[in-house]
């Protein structure tokens, strides 16, 4: 991992001294004994005026979220000081990567993004702006990986069905062609509601058994969240979108239901489509990812990147926000947060209570991630992971074969296959107790049962790790788009130079995360070019 001495970061803490008094250009400022953000302001002068007349914008949060907000704002003249504030000692929140000494890459967190899509094209802009396009290991779609996908039920590994011919013929554990459902689809009416379960929506237009097995082993994959209590209109936009522009999930795919984002592509985002990249990793694992906007961030001049700098109060006045650290205060004239749930209900200001209701109705998940390696190609099949419905085992689920899709990541030490095994999520309490009491040793005897009875993997791995990653996932349950735009709607109402970023809002993937921190700096600022 970057360490500070790269120069890339805040100054190591003098010995018995504050770091922020390492800091001259950091203001301190007197620690406050209330919130002041009430105070009236000045006859004629709005925040909005304060917000056009922004020199120091602070980010909160160093995840791919707040990392992203803080490259989109060093690239606009109307800022002239970025301060990035990270708790933690290392940047990139769940993009972290074991990079081991014989250089096999290990993910705990994600492990392959997607190109597709306005939010894919951009995500390309960025590791082409920062120069890692030749860290990039693309994975096209004609790769095994990409075209195997698999279920477990009943006991039974099952291939998912791709292609015309696999929507034609009865594919187990289905016992319909899935085209016979899709054909049905366009004939279903339009739901009335404003939202709706994911399970309910699938249900009602595809049928029972794609909504049981299917969506509800996606939406643990995805969200590793149960699809009964996850929004269709949140969670799967163009879904929703689909149903609502033109009444029906195949018409809306057929014949597009609104483009709401444009993204030029660049040369990389455009090499991505002409060889047809399904996913794509770096050749050090994502981890560096964090690590190379950080480097660029450093180099840009303008951004002061604070590690160990955990936001602890924010306090308003109309000469702008106090943001209180450990050791000491700094001011800045807007905020980006780009934090979870938790720590930024925390850190407001009592008096917007409304605010904070609405953050702390946020749920999260808390997923263990265990990586195993085993010695030797142990799996029967080759493809991209399975994935197991909550029906068939809650507490497993699925199994991601890295080995396959990143085979640049194994030991180059002999054949070694690499899985991880995903647990717990939304079921994490209910099979395993307390994300605080569940010892190490459980889960992973857990991951390694699974990997035998469902991959018939019966040696024992040669290298593992387990990653327990409490609350790690937010979960968009229904009406989430609702609290949304009442926290936005609150925002906007009273003026506050505050602004929402990262995995809480608008989708939870790396793509949408970074995305969210373009939007946040472009509704602010207008738009990058
Ligand atoms: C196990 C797992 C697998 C995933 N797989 C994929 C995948 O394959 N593909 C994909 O696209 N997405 C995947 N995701 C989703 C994606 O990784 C996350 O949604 C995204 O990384 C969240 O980024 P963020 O910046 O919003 O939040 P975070 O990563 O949570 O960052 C928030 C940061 O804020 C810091 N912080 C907290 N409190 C304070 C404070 N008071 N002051 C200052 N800083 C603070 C934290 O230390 C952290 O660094 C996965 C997520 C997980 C957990």
């Amino acid at each position: 991992m970057q360490a500070c001495s790269a120069g890339l970061c805040f100054p190591p803490r003098p010995a018995g001294g504050s770091r922020l008094a390492a800091l001259s250009s950091i203001r301190i400022l007197r620690r406050r004994s209330c919130a002041t953000w009430a105070l009236p302001l000045p006859m004629g002068v709005t925040w909005r005026w304060l917000v056009t007349a922004m020199k120091t914008v602070a980010v909160l949060g160093g995840g791919i979220g707040g990392l992203a907000a803080a490259y989109y704002l060093s690239k606009s003249v109307q800022v002239t000081k970025v301060i990035l504030l990270e708790s933690s000692s290392r940047y990139g929140g769940w993009l972290w990567s074991t990079q081991r000494l014989d250089g096999a890459v290990f993910e705990h967190g994600p492990r392959g993004i997607r190109p597709a899509g306005a939010v894919g094209l951009n995500t390309l802009n960025l590791v082409q702006d920062i120069g890692l396009e030749s860290e990039i290991l693309p994975v096209p779609y004609s790769h095994n990986s990409s075209k195997n996908r698999y279920l477990y039920v009943n006991e039974k590994l099952h291939k998912m069905p791709s292609g015309i011919w696999g929507a034609l013929q009865t594919v187990s554990p289905f016992s319909r062609p899935i085209l016979h459902s899709i054909a049905k689809e366009i004939m279903v009416k339009k739901g009335k509601e404003d939202d709706e379960t994911i399970h309910s929506f699938v249900s009602r237009r595809l049928g029972n058994e794609l909504a049981d097995i299917a969506i509800d082993s996606l939406c643990r994959g995805v969200f590793a969240g149960d699809c009964r209590k996850l929004s269709v209109r949140s969670c799967l936009p163009p879904l929703y979108k689909a149903e609502q522009r033109r009444g029906s999930i195949v018409l809306g795919m057929l014949l597009g239901s609104g483009q709401d984002q444009v993204v030029l592509p660049g040369a990389l985002a455009q090499r991505s489509r002409e060889e047809s990249w399904a996913q794509w990793s770096l050749l050090k694992g994502l981890g560096t990812f964090p690590e190379a906007i950080t480097d660029w961030l450093a180099q840009s001049g303008k951004v002061q990147l604070c590690r160990h700098a955990a936001a602890k109060k924010l306090h308003l006045s109309p000469s702008g926000w106090e943001i209180q650290l450990d050791d000491g205060t700094i001011s800045a004239d807007h905020v980006i947060s780009a934090l979870p749930a938790e720590p930024l209900s925390s850190i407001l200001p009592p008096p917007m209570e409304p605010l904070i209701k609405q953050v702390q109705e946020i749920s999260f998940v808390t997923v263990a991630v265990v990586n195993l390696e085993f010695k030797g190609a142990v799996l029967p099949v080759e493809g991209f992971g399975h994935l197991i419905p909550s029906t068939e085992d809650k507490g497993v689920l699925g199994v991601v074969y890295d080995s396959v899709p990143f085979p640049q990541h194994n030991s180059p030490e002999g054949v070694t296959t690499r899985l991880t095994v995903m647990m717990g999520g939304a079921w994490f309490q209910e099979v395993f107790g307390s994300p605080n009491k569940v010892s190490e040793e459980h889960l992973l005897a857990v991951a390694t049962e699974a990997v035998r009875v469902q991959l018939g993997v019966r040696a024992a791995p040669s290298w593992s790790k387990v990653a327990l990653q409490k609350n790690c996932i937010p979960q968009y349950y229904l009406g989430h788009w609702k609290r949304v735009e009442c926290m936005r709607r609150y925002i906007a109402e009273k003026s506050l130079p505050l602004s929402l970023a990262g995995a809480c809002y608008d989708g939870v993937s790396v793509n949408d995360v970074i995305y969210s921190g373009r939007m946040a700096v472009e509704n602010l600022l207008g738009p990058i070019t």
